[in-house]
């Protein structure tokens, strides 16, 4: 099979402009223990979902704050929302928001599309328009959405490949996906059941395809909920070392990648059940918010140390985005003032996207935090 011959390496002397770098670059720094000149244990960097303006500043403020990686990450519905509809023109958009926001960044910024997949006609659109427009992309051919089944192993490389010969002489960094990862993202990503990733296909993705980036699935979920409530999700960490083991014989440069690894807060959950509980009724948004279930940061630590150094993250910034905007409206439902709420959940996600860089280890990399990392309380101001 022809695309089993040598798929291109990818181009590491394409320079972006201003701070933005190729995602591939932060993740291997952390693979390695890399902050400046410092070696220091692997850490994990967040690719933090964002699909709001608002996202993004509040997300470049925690960057910042910190001196922490960059990783800011397009789903396609985000783009949708961007592009009003359109998300190859929601891509235009939100990339040329995150550029301009370089020129003058304290750190490097990168940016990625999550889930892109290379098989319907408007993925293959959109995930043409992140090799231009983006420094790195997935091509999640892992699934077939339109027959709602996996895809064949040949198939999905075959089509990742693609999509490597098409990002990786450009120095755009491509993630792939093996095995099949339940739950629901958005509209636009859901499956039913997980199916763990097989070590034989995985040396075969790899070779084949040459990502250097990776999804396998070893027992996470997308969503809000992920186990039933009161049961702790358990990861296959055992079975995620195995999988590190072959990668690294096949590159020390492949990372993993943990979907569905959202790690909810049992402060932001408490704070806004309390003010669902003020404003009145709301019952069963109240047992809704008790039932969400995430996964333990224990669980995810023991992935960090099996080589996944990128670590999606979206639930939990939503419920705190969530649990600040009723905060807001119980404390004061009659200030006419957009920017007043917009500021109540921007400072509101600033703290969540700084507790998950702080917990990933994810600081110090560029200049020296602004903040006592030691002592950082996460707190919902109003
Ligand atoms: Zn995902």
């Amino acid at each position: 099979m022809k695309y089993y011959q040598n798929p291109p390496e990818l181009n590491r002397s394409r320079k972006f402009p201003d701070n933005l770098v190729c995602a591939h670059d932060l993740l291997l720094k952390a693979k390695n223990g890399e902050k400046g000149n410092r070696k220091v244990e692997r850490y994990a960097v967040p690719a933090f979902n964002v699909t709001t303006f608002q996202g993004i500043n509040a997300a470049v403020e925690a960057f910042e704050i910190l001196g922490a990686s960059g990783l800011l990450a397009f789903s396609n519905s985000a783009l949708k929302h961007f592009g009003r509809g359109d998300a190859v023109a929601g891509l235009a958009i939100a990339s040329q928001y995150v550029e301009t926001l370089a020129k003058t960044s304290t750190v490097k910024l990168a940016t990625h599309l999550d889930h892109g997949d290379y098989m319907s006609e408007t993925g293959r659109k959109v995930v043409q328009a992140a090799v231009r427009n983006l420094t790195s992309v997935m091509a999640d051919n892992s699934t077939d959405k339109a027959a709602g089944k996996p895809t064949s192993l040949e198939d999905n490389i075959g089509l990742t490949r693609e999509v490597v010969n098409m990002a990786h002489p450009v120095g755009v960094s491509v993630e792939g996906e093996l095995g099949v990862l339940a739950g629901e993202e958005d509209e636009d990503t859901r499956a039913e059941e997980s199916t763990y990733t097989n070590p034989v296909e995985l040396e075969q993705f790899l070779k084949g395809t040459g990502v250097l980036m990776l999804a396998p699935t070893i027992g996470t979920k997308h969503g809000p909920n992920k186990g039933k409530p009161g049961e702790k999700v358990k990861l296959n960490i055992q079975l995620a070392h195995e999988l590190l083991k072959i990668a690294d014989n096949i590159s020390d440069d492949i990372v993993f990648v943990a979907h569905g690894a959202s790690t909810l807060y049992g402060e932001v959950v408490a704070y806004a059940t309390e003010r669902l509980k003020q404003l009145g009724g709301h019952h069963t948004d109240r047992t809704k918010w008790s039932e969400f279930v995430g996964t333990d940061w224990e669980q995810i630590k023991g992935l960090i140390g099996a080589g996944f150094c990128k670590i999606n993250t979206d639930t939990e910034n939503r419920q705190t985005y969530l649990a600040a905007l009723l905060g807001a409206v119980a404390e004061n439902a009659a200030k006419i003032d957009i920017r007043w709420y917009d500021n109540v959940t921007t400072r509101a996600l600033t703290q969540s996207y700084l507790k998950k860089l702080i917990l990933a280890g994810d600081y110090g990399v560029w200049h020296e935090p602004r903040i006592d990392v030691a002592n950082f309380k996460f707190e919902i101001t109003v």
